[in-house]
């Protein structure tokens, strides 16, 4: 059984996000979304809200499943019986990072590959942190998450 672990931040989870996990499950036997903690980073949203809210969303997609996780991918992995990372790219600024990352990995373990799938044309442009820009000014960001995403999003931005 193959089974990947696609890891992020997820701070919070856009259609792109969304887009690569419903394309990564039919790649995969079992796709992992691996919500990525950063303990130097506190985000918009906690992490148990993230898992949550990509739960919710992915539910209907049955090879999926959604867990955090800290300290190194690797070993996440190994406890997962995951073997294969999945990444999105979207533009060449994505390269020079998870290059790095993809060597890293398979430093650390050499069973580990790193596989990456092209972003989707319409989602390109699309990152938490845009999301979060433009809602933190008022902008819409209907189309750019999953609609259960909105409203949480714009609270917690109110609230801060
Ligand atoms: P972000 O950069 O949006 O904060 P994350 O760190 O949570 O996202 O990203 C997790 C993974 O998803 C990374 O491999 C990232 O390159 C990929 N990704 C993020 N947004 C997109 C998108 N719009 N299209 C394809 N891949 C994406």
């Amino acid at each position: 059984m193959k089974v990947g672990i696609y890891p992020g931040s997820f701070d919070p989870i856009t259609n792109g996000h969304l887009d690569i996990i419903k394309r990564g499950a039919k790649v995969f036997d079992e796709l992992i979304v691996g919500v990525l903690v950063n303990v130097d980073k506190k985000g918009l949203l906690e992490i148990e809200e993230r898992v949550e809210l990509i739960k919710k969303v992915t539910k209907d997609i049955p090879n999926v499943r959604v867990q955090s996780f800290t300290g190194l991918l690797v070993d996440c992995m190994k406890e997962t019986k995951a073997s294969v990372i999945l990444k999105g790219l979207r533009a060449v600024s994505d390269f020079e990072y998870e290059f790095q990352m993809a060597l890293m990995n398979n430093k650390l373990d050499p069973e580990v590959e790193t596989v990456f799938m092209m972003t989707s044309a319409e989602y390109s442009y699309l990152s938490s942190s845009a999301v979060k820009q433009v809602a933190k000014f008022g902008g819409c960001i209907e189309g750019l998450v999953p609609d259960e995403v909105i409203p949480i999003v714009i609270n917690k931005i109110k609230a801060k």
